[in-house]
């Protein structure tokens, strides 16, 4: 097709005939330019955070004779390497996941042990935010997959849901089986996503607004690593949002519960 470009290469195979092989580069190129493109966004997205600390050693370089004001710009320091530690990490993460697209050694999880333990994680920021946490899961779901994963996924959901939320607002974790499809909804009574943000809040870095976001502490990451995430469990990540009336995030992923019952057959014929 237009564009296409095409590497072939001409093997001998035997005597009489020859093997051609036709590769289609378009896909090499395409992963070289979103290498390329993810460096670029790296390097940009560093600078801030490395700036800001780099300015802060001056206040506290300056500020020298006044011991009030170095601990106030300190504090701020320690602040901003937190938050340079955690990009750092987001970054490594969804360089991993970008390279190894099918997860190697999947386990059998229980979808309500990723949900208790992303909810965990996240209490003690709802409570500060006055935001209440509800969670609804079936019982018996099970996807074959990385627990630890898996729990990363549901965590950014749920901890997205809790910064865009407002005082006195719930946020509602449900899991269900629907078909062969496991179905780990997270809900929240924040903002809304508008219409036409809703196809790129899952690029990396991509933010709605950048301003609000810093403040939240995101990175913009988040959204992106549990699509990463979705993908390598043979599963997706979906938005819902209409108008200013909160947002449902859902993740799909295929259901276990044959393998469950496969493996637990031989116990049963004891
Ligand atoms: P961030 O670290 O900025 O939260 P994400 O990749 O997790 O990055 O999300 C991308 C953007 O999508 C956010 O900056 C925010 O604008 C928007 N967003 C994500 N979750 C929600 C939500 N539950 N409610 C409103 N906006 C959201």
């Amino acid at each position: 097709g237009a564009g296409t470009f095409v590497h072939a290469r001409v093997a001998p195979l035997g005597d009489k005939h020859v093997l051609l092989l036709v590769e289609d580069m378009t896909q090499a190129r395409r992963v070289e330019q979103v290498r390329r493109d993810f460096v670029g966004n790296v390097s940009h997205e560093l600078k801030t955070p490395v700036g800001g600390l780099a300015l802060l050693a001056e206040a506290v370089l300056d500020a020298a004779e006044d011991p009030v004001a170095v601990r106030r710009f300190a504090s701020r320091m320690q602040v901003e390497a937190e938050r340079l530690s955690a990009l750092v990490k987001e970054i490594v993460d969804l360089s991993r996941l970008q390279a190894q697209e099918v997860l190697i050694d999947p386990e059998l999880v229980d979808v309500e042990d990723v949900v208790d333990e992303a909810l965990d994680h996240l209490r003690v920021a709802a409570n500060a935010k006055g935001v209440s946490l509800a969670d609804k899961c079936a019982d018996d779901l099970y996807v074959l997959g990385d627990h630890t994963l898996l729990v990363t996924a549901v965590r950014n959901l749920v901890g997205n849901a809790v910064a865009y939320s407002g005082e006195g607002t719930r946020v509602g974790v449900g899991a269900r089986l629907v078909g062969d499809r496991v179905e780990i909804a997270v809900s929240d009574q924040g903002p809304g996503i508008p219409a036409e943000e809703q196809g790129r809040i899952f690029e990396r870095f991509y933010r709605i607004d950048a301003a609000r976001s810093r403040a939240t502490g995101g990175t913009g990451l988040g959204l992106s690593i549990v699509k990463h995430i979705c993908a390598n469990h043979g599963g997706d990540v979906s938005v819902w949002s209409s108008g200013g009336h909160g947002s449902t995030f859902t993740i799909r992923l295929p259901a276990a519960q044959e393998t469950l019952a496969a493996e637990r057959e031989p116990h049963e014929r004891e």
